[in-house]
């Protein structure tokens, strides 16, 4: 045998397998877009297990970025997977959402449409002018696929109401009695008479500087201009206005609103007026009426750009509120609050799962300042205005919109005269109550500091029992007594142990469960009833 043919023989198959791994080093490194089915806690589970990273929730399905390699785990824990596109590629991904069954124009290369849910489509994009292709409605939001979204914008987060006291009357009537509907339509002409405010138009940049000079017009408020950058090559701004909290300032409530329109000749005209001049002038009256009182929390208010191009002002502050690890415990977007249509006012309050006690906590807190309907819709998949981007980055938002569909949305007749001024005054008036609640009015009493709680097991020949022992410090002003409340987890739904406010400082909870671990928080309540927040939570069985 000739050495040759010898070795051959020996390569061949190792001249394969080296072939086979290089093959798979390729697809192990390709990175797919997924649309994965069902959406639910166990498969975002099952994703991050597989090595996955969720891009987008949405009601039915996920968008997971994963590698090729990825793919039978996936499969394997029993999950449908779609290819549906190519993070390393050079196309642009949004999602758009549109009732129409044929969406997009033409059948060009540059613009593939996929359905991934009833009204909600993917565009793969190539073509920058692809709008020009998009038939109207549509709503757009750019994907950012180098993100993932964090655990907790995809699981119910009760927890966020902790740092709130229990809804009670409070100072807030006053405040929702000055919201004024002449203001609220003098503000909409004003944005109106603009023309246009599509982002990136000279026009729009006009607006920016009108709701910067309002803001800064306030004493009490801090105003500033957010740049950036969008699609490579345009800019706009967020302006932005903040009401510094008393008590705790790093924890924020924002209240948005995006002040950019679009229409069939966006360049030209388009008045915006319901879409969303109205949340505009909306988040103006909030900013004026909040800037005379004091909050507990930090009072954002957001005046959004580029909302209409695919949400990039909001993704661009939320994605840098993320980054810099900014406590928003809650965000209420007003997008189109001026047309009710003629057969129920009513107002849809849309949330995430992870935003569901913030739909309640807001219903429950404008509920009594409005004579029109508010409505809970907990969903995913409304993904097209920009309490999305919040959500994306784990922050419990929502949206308040009017339930009706507006028939001059998007067009160059969405103008005042169609509105209804009534309605987006109730509106206003229900953002403004939610948001003042959420904040925490200041003058509450603050709570007790200084709370311990030691605990002491003691066993019987049937019966083991744990007795928690309470003690905490004086709060500050004239308290009458004090309430302690318990709960079985972290943060969890505390109970009221005490039926009227206790005098004492001291609080002893008997005939408890030995192997159960109690997280205790306390309130002050001043002479006229008003209860204080929550105080720091201690949990029983730690030396405090
Ligand atoms: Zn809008």
């Amino acid at each position: 045998m000739k050495p040759w043919k010898m070795s051959r023989r020996c390569l061949a198959p190792i001249l394969i397998l080296a072939l086979v791994l290089a093959a798979q080093a390729v697809v192990g490194e390709n990175l797919l877009l997924l649309k994965v089915s069902p959406a639910s806690p166990r498969v975002v589970d099952a994703v991050a297990a597989a090595g996955g990273r969720v891009v987008q929730e949405l009601n039915t399905c996920l968008l997971v970025r994963a590698k090729a390699t990825d793919l039978p785990r996936l499969r394997g824990a029993g999950l449908a997977c779609e290819a549906v596109g190519d993070p390393d590629g050079d196309a642009s991904y949004f999602l758009m959402h549109s009732p129409l069954r044929a969406p997009v124009r033409g059948t060009e290369s540059g613009l593939v449409h996929l359905r991934l849910e009833e009204d909600v489509w993917l565009l793969v994009v190539r073509d920058p002018d692809f709008r020009s292709r998009l038939v109207q409605p549509f709503r757009l939001k750019a994907l950012w696929l180098d993100a993932a979204l964090p655990a907790a914008a995809r699981q119910p987060a009760p927890s966020r109401e902790r740092a709130l006291r229990p809804l009670q009357d409070n100072d807030i009537a006053p405040l929702v009695a000055a919201v004024s509907s002449d203001r609220l339509r003098a503000d909409i002409q004003s944005l109106q008479d603009f023309k246009t405010r599509f982002a990136s138009t000279a026009e729009c940049e006009a607006a920016g500087d009108f709701l910067l000079r309002r803001f800064q017009e306030l004493a009490g408020v801090q105003a500033y201009a957010d740049p950036f950058v969008f699609e490579s090559h345009y800019a706009s701004r967020n302006i932005v206005a903040v009401i510094p909290g008393q008590t705790d300032p790093g924890q924020v409530v924002l209240a948005c609103a995006h002040y950019d329109s679009t229409s069939n000749n966006r360049y030209v005209a388009a008045p915006g007026a319901d879409d969303n001049a109205s949340g505009t002038a909306a988040i103006l009256e909030m900013t004026r009426i909040l800037a005379g009182a004091k909050f507990d929390f930090t009072i954002t208010l957001l005046c959004v750009s580029a909302e209409e191009w695919g949400l990039y002002g909001s993704a661009h502050y939320a994605r840098q509120a993320r980054a810099q690890g900014a406590d928003i415990i809650a965000v209420v977007n007003l997008d189109m609050i001026a047309f009710p249509g003629t057969l129920k006012r009513e107002l849809d309050v849309i949330g995430n799962y992870n935003s569901t006690w913030l739909a309640d906590r807001f219903i429950t807190a404008a509920a009594p300042y409005v004579g029109i309907r508010l409505d809970k819709v907990i969903n995913s998949s409304l993904t097209w205005s920009d309490h999305s981007s919040f959500w994306d980055q784990g922050y419990p938002a929502l949206c308040g919109i009017e339930d009706s569909i507006n028939p001059y949305y998007h067009r160059t007749t969405d103008t005042l005269d169609k509105l209804d001024l009534g309605f987006a005054l109730d509106a206003t008036r229900g953002a403004l109550a939610a948001v003042a609640d959420l904040a925490q009015p200041l003058s509450m009493p603050a709570p007790p500091s200084g709370l311990r709680a030691r605990s002491q097991v003691s066993f019987s020949l049937f019966l083991s029992r744990k007795t928690v022992y309470l003690d905490w410090h004086a709060a500050a002003g004239t308290i009458a007594g004090y309430h302690v409340y318990r709960a079985t987890e972290p943060h969890g739904a505390y109970a009221r142990l005490t039926g009227q406010p206790i005098a004492a400082r001291a609080f002893t909870d008997f005939f408890l469960l030995p192997d159960q671990a109690y997280y205790y928080v306390v309130t002050a309540v001043d002479s006229e009833g008003r209860e204080s927040n929550y105080s720091q939570e201690v949990r029983d069985d730690q030396d405090n």
